[in-house]
């Protein structure tokens, strides 16, 4: 399995302790500014929560939730005392479990019938952490009296769960390559590190890191989808588009069509023609000469050259449509229904196809526009297909 947020895991997490790392250096400065930060933050979360659930990530949107319960009842220790809210190992765990709660659920709308079932699950979450740390109590006399048990014993109530939980999140976030993950797991270590005091900056403060946090993460999250495309994780037309506005005076344009697909599709499934286009997208981003890719739409890709003459760009070219001709791609077979043919990995299971590509290429003309020279080398792409498929043509 590929491990898609790596990158986006590591820069958040390290983009994250710089803040709080600059947050405890400069207290000083901010310290004299705490009751307007602990009045601002507030609406800072509410925000937060109405954008989230804009943008579809009501996840984010029930966090924020957490958030203003959670500083509301800090700010009122006359209700808070001698609650749960005073139990340091409930509240730790508690905390942590319904952020492993969001990491296994879904965005989903927060006013459908799901609502229900989440705020059910949330109450159990409060629940079980109270009936677990009753029974922790009690572990002495419930587990074996081995050596190994009673060198567990002091981590089996709190620390263990934790771990357990750190790890269910960092997984998520790095085999994601979504962000919300990611401020889960941030939220995680955050709330860890200032219950137990390791940070121990106002919760108002970490409230406002993190809430800043999850605005950035949605709105990166937001923008990926709009111009990433699902199947292929290639960047769309519209980043297409937006690359147009930033190109300079010189570049080369191609257009690349994989052939005769739709009889593929005929012959194989829908179902493989989507894997063929996936594996065929990532053949493509190995392009060198600095060729940029991009899905045009359907089974049309588009590669732009900055700065790059049509002589410079034609070599890669040909060596990229030479790599896909001779790309054995091995693909799932999906028709697999009966129990047996899935418990055995037979050879049928998995099957290996060729597909080519015709490329049509431009460089862009003095005068001409994006959108001509993109016309040029559709033409040429065309040109391509009437030679006879399977070759590079200007
Ligand atoms: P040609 O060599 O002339 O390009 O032949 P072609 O069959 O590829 O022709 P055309 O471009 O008209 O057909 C495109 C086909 O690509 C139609 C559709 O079945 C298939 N296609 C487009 N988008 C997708 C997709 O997202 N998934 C799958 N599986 N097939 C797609
Ligand atoms: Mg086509
Ligand atoms: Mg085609």
């Amino acid at each position: 399995m590929k491990l898609k947020g790596v990158k986006s895991t590591f820069l958040s997490l390290g983009g994250v302790a710089c803040l709080l790392a600059l947050l405890i250096y400069f207290q000083a400065q901010w310290q004299g500014q705490l009751p307007l930060i602990s009045y601002l933050v507030y609406p800072l979360l509410v925000i937060t929560a109405v954008f989230s659930a804009q943008f579809n990530r009501s996840r984010v949107a029930i966090l924020c939730a957490f958030w203003v319960i959670f500083l509301t009842a800090k700010s009122y220790p006359e209700f808070s005392s001698n609650s749960l809210m005073d139990d340091a190992q409930w509240l730790l765990l508690c905390g942590a479990s319904l952020l492993m709660l969001l990491a296994i659920i879904k965005d989903r709308d927060l006013l459908s019938v799901h609502s229900i079932s989440r705020l059910i699950f949330i109450i159990l979450c409060g629940v079980m952490t109270f009936a677990w740390l009753k029974l922790s109590q009690n572990f002495e006399f419930l587990l074996p009296q081995t050596d190994f048990w009673l060198k567990l014993l002091p981590y089996i109530a709190v620390t263990i769960p934790l771990v357990f939980i750190g790890l269910l999140l960092t997984w998520r976030s790095l085999s994601q390559n979504n962000l919300t993950l990611t401020a889960l797991l941030i939220t995680l270590i955050v709330w860890c590190l200032n219950q137990l005091n390791i940070v121990a900056l106002p919760w108002s403060v970490i409230a406002v890191v993190l809430s800043s946090f999850y605005l950035f993460a949605v709105s990166t999250d937001s923008y990926y989808l709009a111009y990433r495309d699902d199947l292929t994780s290639l960047p769309t037309r519209r980043a297409l588009n937006q690359l147009a506005l930033s190109l300079g005076r010189r570049y080369t344009v191609a257009m690349l069509d994989i052939d005769h697909f739709k009889k593929f599709n005929d012959t194989y499934g829908h179902d493989i023609g989507d894997q063929v286009l996936k594996l065929v997208a990532a053949k493509m981003t190995g392009v060198s000469g600095g060729g940029k890719i991009y899905r045009y739409g359907g089974e049309e890709f588009t590669i732009v050259f900055p700065r790059k003459t049509v002589e410079q760009a034609i070599p890669e070219l040909d060596n990229l449509r030479q790599s896909i001709a001779n790309y054995d791609m091995v693909i799932r077979n999906p028709k697999r229904t009966d129990k047996s043919a899935r418990n055995t990995k037979k050879n049928n299971d998995y099957k290996t196809v060729n597909v080519t590509v015709s490329i049509g290429v431009a460089q862009r003309t003095s005068k001409q526009s994006f959108d001509q020279a993109l016309k040029s080398a559709d033409l040429a792409l065309y040109r391509a297909k009437k030679k006879g498929r399977n070759n590079v043509s200007q």
